[in-house]
């Protein structure tokens, strides 16, 4: 399961930049386009957590929009998946954002 993995990495993510501090909360953001179920991860964080330095640490997630860029005109638009149309008419479209899977932040005590 590819959220399984996902969520692993993050626990040993976090564990490991905690340094043997206890990890409380984590902050995940999430791109739209990742084709990562957030609900998912967040049950998958849990268990991988289960028994770590991560044990009980609330999962926040934040969804980041899809959002790309027009190589013909330069605009910027809005996006729900991994492909479009500009209103200029092109579909020759950069994403620049909502592919993403990175941990925003996190609170140790
Ligand atoms: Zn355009």
């Amino acid at each position: 399961m590819h959220e399984l993995s996902i969520a692993n990495s993050v626990v040993e993510i976090c564990v490991e930049q905690a340094n043997g501090a206890r990890v409380t909360r984590v902050t995940l953001e999430i791109g739209q386009l990742s084709a990562v179920m957030p609900d998912a991860i967040r049950f998958c964080f849990d268990v991988c957590a289960k028994d770590t330095a991560a044990e009980g640490a609330t999962l926040e997630i934040v969804e980041m929009p899809g959002q790309a860029r027009c190589l013909a005109c330069g605009a910027t638009l809005a996006i729900a998946v991994p492909y479009g149309q500009c209103d200029c008419g092109s579909e020759n479209l950069e994403l620049i954002s909502g592919q993403q899977l990175k941990i925003r932040q996190m609170e140790v005590v």
